[in-house]
């Protein structure tokens, strides 16, 4: 079965014809951007911009873009940040959802996290996010870019923060930003020190531990279990439907009858993360799994 949903900010897809007791489930999280270019005004090669387009704030020296230099830079953002996203994140499957026979044992698939980042002219429909894109001179190393203002060298790795043993923690902007534009908050939102209801830029919420500081949501460029957010709350909604869809399916073959003994617990399950690979689960032991973490107080 292959199945496609649209979210706010990306579309998805569920592929479960790759699986195979070796094979998982394939979830491809999509997320089309629309590139604007910033020019210097009245076609001339260089001018100025301001930080955050913040008539206030300094400006910056600009140069215009060339069809190749836009070409070239574009290409960078997009091949560099689907690599950082695509393929890094296993869920485990803990609803017993998409079971499959294979001779006599039923398997249940975990999921394979994808992402597939596509670019394409801020004019063309169907963006899921646009941005302007500044051209910096090379004399200039900073601009203040902001979610939907970046600069030509947001691609770069620079040094963002650094942790306590004085060691420089860095980062390429613009993965932390696809982190963002995929739904995630920064690394350490929800602690004490950087409450969802306040400021959640404010620097602490980037990370107050070197491990937390370390993040790609945070100023580093390290993943967590938790960045698979984006990908499990669209697979809940997958979930959802099979489950709903094999409950009202006639009961006929012994396969569905196979798959019908397990718990249907869509609504209750975690689908927990893992970032290495592990192999389709067989029903005894998604059962077993489900029994430990139901009585976590008792042997069981
Ligand atoms: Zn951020």
């Amino acid at each position: 079965m292959k199945k496609k949903m649209s979210f706010r900010r990306f579309d998805a897809e569920l592929d479960t014809d790759v699986c195979d007791p070796y094979n998982n489930a394939e979830l491809t999280l999509t997320l089309r951007m629309g590139f604007r270019q910033i020019n210097p005004a009245a076609g001339a090669a260089e001018g100025s911009h301001h930080d955050y387009g913040d008539a206030t704030q300094p400006a910056r020296r600009i140069i215009r873009w060339s069809d190749s230099s836009w070409k070239a830079w574009k290409a960078n953002f997009l091949q560099s940040a689907e690599a950082f996203w695509n393929g890094r994140f296993w869920l485990i499957n803990d609803a017993g959802t998409f079971a499959f026979a294979r001779g006599a044992t039923t398997y249940c698939p975990n999921v394979w996290c994808r992402f597939r980042l596509v670019g394409q002219d801020a004019a063309t429909a169907g963006s899921h996010h646009t941005i302007d894109v500044v051209r910096l001179h090379a004399s200039e190393n900073w601009f203040g870019s902001h979610s939907t203002l970046y600069d030509s060298k947001d691609t770069n790795l620079v040094h963002k923060s650094t942790d306590s043993r004085g060691k420089a923690v860095m980062q390429r902007a613009h993965v932390h930003e696809v982190g963002h534009l995929l739904g995630l908050d920064h690394v350490d939102v929800g602690k004490p020190h950087c409450l969802p209801s306040g400021d959640t830029n404010a620097s602490a919420c980037y990370g107050i531990a070197d491990g937390d500081m370390k993040a790609a949501m945070g100023s580093g460029m390290q993943l967590k279990p938790e960045n698979a957010y984006p990908w499990r709350e669209a697979l809940r909604s997958f979930a959802l439907a099979d489950s709903l869809t094999a409950a009202f399916r006639p009961v006929s073959s012994a396969g569905l009858l196979r798959a019908l003994q397990i718990p249907i617990v869509s609504l209750t399950s975690v689908w927990p993360a893992r970032m290495q690979r592990h192999y389709p689960r067989t029903a005894a032991e998604v059962q077993a799994g489900r029994m430990i973490v139901s009585r976590p107080n008792r042997a069981v």
